[in-house]
């Protein structure tokens, strides 16, 4: 049977939280890179990609674009290798249903389980090992592109690469906890489904218009149905 969903998760706040020991080790690795702490500068991460925000915070230092991106492929190694010192099992939360969920979806061959995520893919490897997560198949990861918006065209080729499927509207969904997420699948028309686990509340969230609310994803029947409605 070949998959009629293509069912994409956010990573932060959506499966798991790292309770600030990831944006620590983001610190870390800028300031190995760029010799420069940017962690007192205010800037908003959410539901941004790590390539996004690495030259939106980055320009709040002073450095050019160039200068960003000639430390860029030592950052993409440094991260990951700060993740994981600082991320650990007992520090990590995963949020109320995610593994039921990701284990059903994964176990169902009429949904393909993937990830759609700011996080670079080497980040998002570390934080899904340490959380003990597992099964995704394909993945539009935050080195690929500054904008969230074009990150699911990339899963949805990813997709096709691997099954020879071509996905598109509501058989694409888009599962994540900010505004971010609900508007990056807009123009493609995805099926939209927010979890208010991460920053943003039930309230906040619903003002964006996603097709699906949950205040958390331990209604794994329901959340389901949404999938496969
Ligand atoms: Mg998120």
């Amino acid at each position: 049977m070949t998959a009629r969903r293509l069912v994409l998760f956010d990573i932060d706040g959506t499966l798991l939280s790292t309770n600030g020991n990831g944006v620590r080790a983001m610190m870390r690795a800028y300031t190995a890179v760029w010799g420069k702490d940017p962690s007192g500068v205010d800037y908003a991460m959410s539901g941004k990609t790590e390539l996004g925000i690495c030259y939106g915070l980055l320009a709040l230092l002073g450095f050019t674009r160039d200068e960003v991106r000639s430390g860029l492929p030592r950052f993409w190694k440094r991260y990951p290798r700060e993740l994981r010192r600082h991320l650990s099992p007992r520090s990590t939360t995963v949020h109320p249903g995610v593994r039921e969920l990701v284990h059903a979806v994964s176990g169902q061959p009429a949904l393909l389980l993937g990830l759609l995520t700011g996080n670079c893919e080497a980040a998002a490897c570390v934080k899904l090992e340490v959380a003990g997560l597992d099964g995704f198949a394909v993945g539009a990861f935050g080195e690929h592109h500054e904008e969230r918006a074009s990150l699911p065209t990339l899963a949805v080729e990813a997709a096709r690469r691997l099954t020879g499927a071509d996905f598109r509207g509501k058989s694409i969904v888009i599962i994540g906890d900010t505004p971010n997420d609900i508007l990056c699948g807009r123009a493609l028309g995805v099926k939209t489904i927010a979890v208010a686990t991460g920053r943003f509340d039930r309230e906040s969230l619903a003002r964006y218009d996603p097709d699906y609310l949950f205040p958390d994803l331990s209604a794994c029947g329901s959340v389901l149905e949404a999938l496969h409605a």
